[in-house]
């Protein structure tokens, strides 16, 4: 059955001209957008792919928002992980369904919404931050993304180490990566694995150092660059803008010394 589009959903509203804006479906609920004013309660029956009409005529078509959808509409009060390195740091380190996966810190939960959309509905990711204000609007985004059941926050600063034991994945995103690792490693099972992501040389080169002290193994690092097409007959050619650089990963595994 061709599943009917309802009052809580989250639905991913495209304009003629092709901007995207994610909205909750509520009864009575509008949503102002520079082509007019949307009545949201037209969508309710509605599948996807089909349309709702602006006050002024404009036809916005109603899509299923994807998990970099989610991820990229959150209300940033941080610099983000944008989704080609969230998906690689989700392939290379084997997170899937029903993993206890420990992330530090939080920021504007960017991250954590393709942790948890990849973990769910068994898993967990238990989210490290040490500022409060941060915690509260990522929780917001992440709720609005649908995903809160699979988060558990703690305000804490990463050094005083993690609650849980014997997780699958630990994913550092600090500004002093060196403050997560040996937490990170406590917090591991034997052969768990870890991803840091860092925008600059030097906390690479001190990560894998403390990587390489504190008892990880396979340590790799890389940059993952991403070029985005603009496509029209006889004219297609890189966009003319892009995201130059981000950050570099570094992933690595956890053995244990005999
Ligand atoms: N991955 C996040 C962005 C993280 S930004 C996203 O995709 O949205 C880095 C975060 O680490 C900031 O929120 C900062 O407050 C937090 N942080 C910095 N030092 C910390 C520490 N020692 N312990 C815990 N969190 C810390």
């Amino acid at each position: 059955m061709i599943k009917k589009i309802q009052i809580d959903d989250i639905v991913l509203l495209l304009s003629p001209d092709n901007k995207t804006f994610m909205v909750n479906i509520k009864e009575g609920k509008s949503f102002s957008s520079h082509l007019g004013m949307l009545d949201l309660t037209q969508a309710i029956g509605k599948s996807w792919g089909e349309t709702i009409q602006s006050n002024l005529g404009n036809e916005f078509i109603l899509m299923e928002p994807t998990v970099e959808d989610k991820l990229m509409k959150v209300r940033r009060l941080t610099q983000i992980v944008y989704p080609k390195d969230a998906a690689l740091i989700i392939f290379k380190t084997g997170i899937r369904s029903g993993m206890k996966v420990i992330e530090t810190g939080v920021g504007s939960g960017a991250l954590t919404i393709a942790l948890a959309n990849s973990v769910a509905p068994e898993g967990k990711i238990y989210s490290y931050e040490k500022r409060e204000e941060f915690i509260k609007n990522a929780a917001d985004n992440i709720r609005y993304a649908g995903l809160i059941d699979y988060v558990e926050f703690f305000n804490r600063d990463a050094r005083d180490g993690f609650d849980q034991t014997d997780v699958d994945v630990a994913i550092i995103d600090l500004p002093s990566p060196w403050y997560g690792i040996p937490s990170a490693y406590e917090s591991l099972r034997g052969g768990g694995r870890i991803a840091s992501i860092s925008p600059t040389y030097n906390q690479v080169e001190r990560s894998v150092q403390c990587m390489e002290d504190t008892g990880f193994v396979n340590i790799e690092t890389l940059e993952l660059i991403l070029r985005n097409y603009q496509v029209k007959q006889g004219k297609t050619r890189p966009r003319d803008r892009m995201v130059g650089h981000t950050g570099f990963l570094t992933f690595a595994r956890k053995a244990i010394a005999s």
